[in-house]
């Protein structure tokens, strides 16, 4: 069977086919599979570098016949649409019967020892059983809504609801390294003919400091963002609203928690463990989207608890040679396609220029 690297997003199974073609140097050509020319191609017959790849996160699955009588059966799949789905490894344009046909032919050895994993529905039981989701599970068991209730109704700072080592675990494949020099913004609203100086465009003193997503009241964290546009559109400017907005650089090399990464690392880099991954997935991207939420007018500042004690969480964890994390990035709900950052030492950026701009129009799209 033959199929290319564009079959795949996991970065770490592309780079094997690349390596296995150039390897053995062959030239590129055309995809069977997903029809993309000039590519560089796997060909069962010929390589063996991804032979029993999936094996050990298939094993992860049980067959329907073997599952527990209880299991919900709303919650089984073929093994295909179960790595379509629930594993970000191949192309969201190929078909699950592709899907298929590609495992089959790489897990030769599964396929004929134990072939109900191809013939039949599976599940994971470990999903549904309590004893193993307390000592694996972010949330020792719980969902996202009973922790953000008890944090933010039963106990605030000293919640028994996190398996902070698990979380620390799973934070750690969400580490990015910005190095000194990078260059991001932030905005804020100015009125008549102010223009705030480089020095005014920092974050709050910690008397001023309102609570944010990222921050609780009193603590100053420097919010940024990675252009111009997303700075607008995060401070929410009304039609003809001047806005300033500062040029901000880094100072040194720092390392920060990416939550955007959690559907791009490859479950394939290093000592991973598939199932307790599978489990905790939902609630890393729970997080994220946490994280990256607008808040709007009205809403309960309580909302803003479970995010800040994340944050507050983060910014305890070392990294290496006591090196901390500097902040949290997460994408922005305003300006799709944008990023934010919250820095927790806001001296680590230096504001370098300041522009005025003003706001000629604004589109709504609604629904
Ligand atoms: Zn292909």
């Amino acid at each position: 069977m033959i199929f290319c690297d564009e079959c795949f997003k996991d970065e770490q199974i592309k780079s094997i086919i690349v390596g296995a073609t150039l390897n053995d140097h062959r030239s590129k050509g055309n995809c069977p599979i997903c029809g993309k020319k000039n590519v560089f191609l796997y060909d069962t017959e010929k390589d063996s570098s991804l032979d029993g790849f999936f094996d050990e996160l298939i094993n992860i699955y049980t067959p329907k016949d073997l599952l527990p009588p209880d299991y919900p059966i709303s919650d089984v799949h073929m093994i295909a649409d179960e790595l379509k789905n629930e594993w970000n490894i191949f192309s969201d344009d190929i078909k699950s019967s592709d899907i298929y046909n590609i495992i089959k032919s790489l897990s030769t050895r599964l396929y004929s020892e134990a072939n109900n994993y191809f013939s039949s529905p599976v599940g994971v039981p470990e999903k549904y059983d309590k004893e193993y989701l307390k000592i694996h599970s972010i949330l020792v068991g719980h969902s996202w809504d009973e922790f953000v209730e008890s944090i933010k109704h039963e106990n605030r700072f000293h919640t028994q609801l996190i398996n902070t080592d698990k979380l620390e675990t799973y934070l750690s494949y969400l580490r990015k390294d910005y190095e000194k020099g990078i260059v991001m913004y932030r905005g804020r609203l100015c009125y008549g003919d102010n223009q705030y100086k480089p020095k005014e465009m920092g974050a709050p003193p910690i008397e001023f400091a309102k609570e944010g997503r990222a921050n609780s009241t009193g603590i100053s964290r420097l919010y940024l963002a990675d252009s111009d546009k997303t700075c607008v559109h995060e401070i929410r400017s009304g039609a003809f609203d001047s806005i300033c907005i500062g040029k901000f650089c880094l100072m040194k090399d720092i390392s920060v928690i990416d939550f955007k990464q959690i559907n791009n690392f490859s479950p394939f880099n290093g000592d991973f463990d598939f199932l307790e991954y599978l489990i905790n997935k939902p609630i890393l991207h729970k997080i994220d989207g946490e994280m990256g939420r607008a808040l709007r007018a009205g809403d309960n500042h309580l909302d803003y608890i479970p995010t800040q004690y994340l944050c507050d969480f983060i910014k305890t964890l070392t990294y290496k040679s006591d090196e901390k994390y500097s902040g949290v990035e997460y994408s922005s709900t305003l300006n799709p396609g944008g990023n934010n950052l919250a820095i927790f030492y806001p001296d680590l950026f230096k504001c370098t220029k300041v522009k005025k701009y003003t706001v000629n129009s604004l589109k709504y799209d609604f629904s």
